[in-house]
């Protein structure tokens, strides 16, 4: 069980009011709020460890450099990977899936194909489209059915052209809130010779992730997501594809030996894709994330946004007048994407606002997805661990009122 107002007081943010209300924070797929303890850590390491790190014999950027290392032990942990190698720091899940695009598209060959689905965020489509173009490779896309899970007949179907050398997948929509079912994808991805990429941004934060377990042969997320600090975020990739790859960039710290008449060569991993200056600062405040989470438990984290997700929905299907949910399927995430009636998205989400309740509007960087579904955008509720059951019922009220004024 969840002591929310316990939690609520790691997060000083949470006091705020917008527009003289008190806030309401909804908007949790795109960003979750951070505790108290993350952010002393940003503090801790700027006041007393800031150094550049790997690069210094001094005792301060020793520390710093063992700050870093401890956090990528601390991800290695947290997504069951096999080893610390296998951890690469990026900035973010875009940029994860960015490097996996590039360099692992330097492997593929024209007429390649990859299979993405057509409920992807941008940062799973646009990077494939860009090595696509390069590389000559086709891109295959799987479809939804009517309450958002994925087409599986389809995907086999795709699968079975003999061609396909990489499938890229959410395992979670950050539009529907669909888990999609990542351990048969990976199962069927295999038997087909192919590997798998998982966009894992939706999901670090809402369930347990194994990447072992699951047979992810890439997994990209960002710490900002999950209680973490901006700018920081992890690729897990496995040891074996990734010693196959070319770098992604170059520059310090991803070198062997630099040479203008040898020729250069690679550092180990996980450093060969590391290159330049890492945020090291927020990736040793991502441990504190990962510590949070782990203290108040992944299994009572997705119990209190599952009863959050029940709770809401019941009452928007059954209180609000036209209102319109896009995403049903079984088990889903704690994301309501809605409308009322034919009201705009952003009418919507500005009568919220006003009333304190922050939500996001607009196509959620899934555009496709939007196409699919035949409309332009939705309005975005999401749940994090320190939501309550009054700050749904606020947000019924706001529904309700803004309701009014739209129908
Ligand atoms: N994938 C999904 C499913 C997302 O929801 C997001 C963030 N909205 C991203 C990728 C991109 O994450 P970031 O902006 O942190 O790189």
């Amino acid at each position: 069980m969840i002591e929310t107002g316990k939690i609520r007081e790691h997060f000083p943010i949470l006091d705020r009011k917008v527009w003289g209300k008190p806030m309401i924070y909804l908007d949790n797929t795109a960003t979750t709020q951070t505790p108290r303890e993350v952010v002393d850590e940003v503090c801790r390491m700027y006041y007393t460890e800031k150094a550049n790190v790997h690069r210094g014999v001094h005792c301060l950027s020793q520390e710093a450099t063992a700050s870093m290392e401890a956090a990528r032990e601390a991800a290695r942990r947290f997504i069951g990977a096999e080893s610390a190698d296998e951890i690469i720091f990026t900035r973010g899940t875009t940029e994860g899936l960015n490097l996996v695009a590039a360099s692992y598209g330097e492997l593929l060959n024209p007429g390649d194909e990859v299979v993405l689905t057509v409920m992807e965020h941008h940062s799973n489509i646009v990077p494939w489209q860009l090595m696509a173009a390069r590389r000559g490779v086709v891109i295959k896309v799987v479809p939804i059915l009517p309450d958002g899970s994925l087409d599986m007949d389809a995907f086999r179907r795709l699968l079975g052209s003999g061609r396909v050398r990489l499938v890229s997948v959410a395992h979670v929509s950050n539009v529907l809130g669909t888990v999609n079912p990542v351990a048969e994808i990976a199962a069927l991805t295999h038997e087909a010779g192919a590997v798998l990429c998982v966009d894992g941004a939706q999901a670090v934060a809402h369930c347990a992730v194994d990447v072992r377990a699951l047979g992810a042969d890439f997994y990209a997320f960002s710490s900002h997501k999950m209680y973490g600090p901006t700018g920081v975020g992890i690729l897990y990739g496995r040891r074996s594809l990734l010693e196959a790859m070319p770098p992604y960039q170059g520059g310090g710290e991803m070198i062997g030996h630099v040479s203008f008449t040898e020729g250069t060569t690679w550092a180990a991993l996980p450093y060969k894709f590391e290159a330049g200056t890492p945020d090291f600062v927020d990736a040793a405040a991502f441990v504190k994330a990962v510590e949070f989470i782990d203290r108040t438990g992944m299994e009572n984290i997705a119990a209190h946004e599952h009863e959050l997700l029940e709770y809401a929905t019941a009452r928007m299907t059954t209180e609000i007048p036209g209102m319109r949910i896009f995403g049903t399927a079984p088990g889903k995430s704690a994301v309501i994407s809605f409308l009322i009636g034919n009201a705009h998205h952003y009418d919507t989400g500005v009568l919220l606002d006003r009333q304190g309740v922050e939500v996001r509007t607009g196509h959620h960087c899934a555009q496709p997805l939007m196409e699919a579904l035949g409309i332009e955008g939705t309005v975005r509720a999401s749940f994090a661990v320190y939501n309550t059951r009054a700050e749904v019922d606020a947000f019924i009220d706001a529904l309700q009122r803004a309701a009014a004024m739209l129908l």
